[in-house]
């Protein structure tokens, strides 16, 4: 949003016709196999990778080489496997649309494609543009597992930068913030975005920036900045769209997982020819194509992400989630210290003013204290606001902070005045 994007919201149910044009038909598939003895089918990049072979099988050619020169195992059952195979990753519905075959859509992204016309036009026809969509994606994975990270239905967040085709540039680079890249030639490195596009090792200022800007989104929703790194692919690995890829990769559980993949891409291009409907646009004077900057965040594994690398457990054995208060579930949850001598009432009259301000508030009146707050702190609520009998005398009440336990007194007509995510640290310190 404060880069000044055009959101739009198109349907997942797609023509064959837009993806004819983008290429997907044709060439949407994942390198996999079944294995003969126990018939699990797998991606080859994750059976390759449990048999600790590093070789290009991007495509059927070169996997099939890979697998008729090297004994590659089944991950599962350990029988040798022999035959790759692709699998089409397209969900095409049974019935059809007035132009041919529908498709669920694998990515948001051509939606936006198939209207750059509309939105350049609510753009007043300026390139550079920002236009961004949040949706549901499909994909006929081969293996569907490991809990969020590889779903047939999942969330994506897309943000389309249309810029000049040879300039690309959207914005002056940071030079504080230092990313950690590792380029598809095998350098590893670390420096400021500034300096990575300036010295080459990315390609445009505009894939730069947005590699930065990631990098920010992922640390202020909670991932430890020691984990994440930026993974150019390699020629043979790119989506076929792509003409250059990185990936923003983050050490869940010792494994880097890829959780946005920013792509620089020419899809304009394809969708001017397949629909003879001009793409072109004119910026100073010049009549040009756009290409597109791409981050795509994948909103499911960073969800799984900011979970994993906020839970922790106390000394005590109790579990927390450390979440950001923006994020958490519940901004807080008010609790009277016992169900009785009006406390209770007080405490629920309370919630029910504090939820016309702030929704994500929640009233908990069961068990002991000390289990009401492990209970809080194990799904993130920053704050925990205690009735007890004090506050019928002088309407104070206890915050207690999930981190660091501490708690203190406020008076609890002070708290409506207030935002409980934006004013959190300040609710915390007078506390
Ligand atoms: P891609 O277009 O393949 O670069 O995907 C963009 C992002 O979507 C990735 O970085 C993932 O975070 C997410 N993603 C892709 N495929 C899946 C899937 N099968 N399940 C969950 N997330 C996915």
């Amino acid at each position: 949003m404060r880069e000044g994007a055009i959101f739009i919201d198109t349907p997942v149910m797609v023509p064959h016709t837009v993806f004819n044009a983008s290429g997907h038909i044709a060439r949407f598939y994942d390198i996999g196999a079944e294995c003969s003895n126990c018939h699990t089918k797998q991606k080859l990049e994750s059976i390759l990778k449990y048999n600790n072979i590093d070789l290009p099988a991007g495509d059927i050619a070169s996997a099939q080489n890979v697998l008729d020169t090297h004994v590659v195992k089944c991950p599962v059952c350990g029988a040798r496997i022999t035959e790759a195979k692709e699998f089409y990753q397209m969900f095409r519905l049974p019935s059809q649309g007035s132009s041919g075959d529908l498709y669920l859509r694998p990515e948001t992204a051509q939606g936006i494609f198939v209207n750059f016309k509309l939105l350049n036009n609510v753009n007043r026809g300026r390139i550079p543009m920002v236009t961004a969509q949040y949706g549901k994606g499909f994909r006929n994975e081969i293996s569907p597992r490991q809990s969020l990270i590889r779903l047939r239905e999942f969330s994506q967040g897309e943000v389309e930068v249309f810029v000049h085709p040879v300039k690309k540039y959207w914005k002056e680079l940071e030079k504080q913030r230092k990313l950690t890249v590792l380029t598809k030639d095998g350098r590893e490195m670390t420096g400021s975005v500034f300096y990575l596009c300036s010295s080459g090792i990315l390609s445009s200022n505009a894939l730069s920036y947005f590699l930065n800007k990631t990098h920010e989104l992922l640390v202020s929703a909670g991932i430890n900045p020691d984990q994440i790194r930026f993974r150019q692919h390699h020629d043979d690995e790119r989506a076929h769209y792509s003409r250059d890829s990185w990936d923003a990769e983050v050490l869940l559980d010792g494994e880097w997982v890829e959780l946005v993949g920013i792509a620089d891409r020419d899809d304009l291009k394809n969708h001017e020819t397949a629909s003879g409907e001009s793409m072109h646009v004119k910026v100073d004077e010049e009549e040009i194509i756009p290409s597109i900057i791409e981050p795509s965040y994948g909103i499911d594994r960073i969800v799984l992400a900011v979970m994993m690398h906020s839970y922790y457990t106390r000394e005590n054995g109790y579990k927390v989630m450390r979440l950001r208060p923006e994020i958490a579930p519940y901004h807080a949850a008010i609790l009277p210290l016992v169900n009785k001598e009006g406390i209770d009432t007080m405490a629920e009259e309370f919630f029910e003013k504090l939820r016309v301000i702030d929704p994500y508030v929640i009233f908990d009146k069961s068990g002991s204290i000390g289990r009401r707050y492990a209970r809080q702190d194990e799904i993130g609520t920053p704050i925990c606001i205690t009735f007890d009998r004090d506050t019928l005398n002088d309407d104070s009440v206890t915050i207690r902070d999930r981190d660091t336990t501490k708690q203190a007194r406020i008076k609890k007509d002070d708290l409506l005045k207030k935002s409980l995510t934006a004013d959190f640290h300040e609710i915390i310190q007078a506390s």
